[in-house]
């Protein structure tokens, strides 16, 4: 094994995922639905397969699919408030995690330091590795406590944050509505990012997949759209996350040209190109949105209204049998503190929070994710008494959670 990714071995995903189906406990480990794709995005992918064009079961443009980046510019154009040209400040990539892997590539130089706020969503790290960089972490704060508090009480410390910055970061990686908190950064939450950014010339990541489901009167504030930070941020979207299709792996990179190029060379000697059905029917599904924008029968905003249910429900079930939920403000994950669950558990060399899920998913058949798994070393003491649940989920699996919990003794 390459020196470079030593110490990247454990994936908290292939681990937990394995055991969840060796189980067969209930699932609210892994982010997925487990509930159908919405009807007319799966009817997009019967007509582009079924479609009698020949190119579409070919290889198509390297940088992505010309229906699919001409879609992505329409839409994202007055989110922008700018024009975006669909050839060079657009790369289509294998799900955000393709996205990720090309831009940190493409611009990170051995050596170069890279900021992560914690909770990160864990593949930040070995990327940034893999790269050879230097990963500089910046956790979050919690400045609240009680039974029920919000991803919005979590926050960086000003000080803290600046100290971070040096002659040798290259960027900041950013993901709002975040995983695995779910806090929406607020505009003055991103102002003082983007002020650093500016002054020690920085890049920002913004990893934006969750940016269609936030919650109550929460707003996704996009981060290059704040003064002078087009030019110095890409934002990250995934089709997987917006149309509820997380099998269909294929995100997207938006950003000026001169670091979308970057993401595009490491790309196109990488992937070279995704799959051509795929990005033909995600370029069908956004034509449909675009057509639906502000009318109850889009996607893109009912979603989070079938969400939120969703969300109070769990947080609900967890604040009755103890478990202080941090209530998310988006995204499709909830915190919660599992410590009056148990008193001892296994002894192993491993986190806490990943001996309980373990435990958890063997003798109670539930399974959720281990925070530790998005901190560095040096912070994951923060979340050891912590479990993330996913509840993009059926109802019926939810009450099935929820009755494990409830009948716990
Ligand atoms: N970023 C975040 C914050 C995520 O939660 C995910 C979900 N896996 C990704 C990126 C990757 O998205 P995709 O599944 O499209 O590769
Ligand atoms: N983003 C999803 C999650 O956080 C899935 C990640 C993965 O399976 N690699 O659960």
């Amino acid at each position: 094994i390459a020196k470079r990714i030593q110490g990247t071995e454990k994936n908290v995903w292939v681990d937990i995922s394995k055991l969840a189906v060796q189980q067969k406990s209930v699932n609210l480990g892994q982010g997925f639905p487990d509930f159908m794709a919405p009807e007319h995005v799966v009817q997009c992918l019967k007509d582009a397969v079924c479609s009698d064009t020949p190119g579409v079961h070919q290889y198509t443009r390297s940088f992505g699919h010309p229906r699919l980046v001409s879609a992505l510019a329409q839409l994202y154009e007055p989110i922008f408030g700018r024009q975006i040209d669909p050839m060079t400040e657009i790369l289509i990539s294998i799900g955000g995690y393709g996205s990720l892997f090309s831009i940190i590539q493409g611009l990170v130089n051995p050596g170069d330091e890279v900021i992560i706020i914690e909770p990160f969503f864990d593949c930040y790290m070995p990327m940034v590795k893999a790269a050879c960089g230097v990963p500089v972490f910046v956790p979050l704060r919690p400045t609240a406590a009680g039974q029920v508090t919000s991803s919005a009480d979590w926050k960086l410390d000003e000080s803290e944050l600046s100290s971070k910055f040096n002659s040798k970061t290259k960027l900041i990686i950013l993901n709002t509505p975040n995983n695995p908190l779910g806090k929406v950064f607020k505009k003055e939450e991103l102002q003082v990012i983007s002020d650093l950014c500016k002054k020690h010339d920085v890049v920002c990541i913004a990893d934006e997949v969750y940016e269609w489901m936030t919650y109550d009167d929460n707003r996704h504030v996009r981060i290059a759209t704040l003064p002078d930070m087009w030019e110095r941020t890409v934002t990250i979207g995934s089709a997987g996350k917006t149309f509820s299709v997380t099998g269909w792996k294929l995100g997207w990179t938006i950003g000026p040209k001169h670091l979308v190029h970057c993401a595009q060379i490491m790309h196109q000697n990488c992937a070279y190109t995704c799959p051509t059905p795929m990005q033909e029917a995600v370029a069908r599904g956004l034509e449909v949105e675009i057509s639906r924008l502000g009318t109850p029968e889009s996607y893109l905003t009912s979603l989070a209204k079938e969400l939120q249910p969703k969300r109070d429900y769990l947080a609900s079930v967890l604040a009755e049998v103890g478990m202080k939920p941090v209530v998310p403000q988006g995204g499709y994950f909830m915190m919660a503190d599992y410590s009056n669950l148990v008193s001892d558990l296994p002894e192993s060399d491993e986190a806490k929070d990943f001996r309980f899920v373990k435990w958890m998913t063997i003798n109670k058949k539930l399974t959720v994710i281990p925070p530790t798994a998005f901190y560095s070393k040096e912070h994951e003491h923060m979340v050891d008494n912590y479990v993330r649940f996913c509840f993009i989920k059926k109802d019926s699996t939810l009450q099935q959670a929820a009755q494990i919990l409830k009948h716990w003794n």
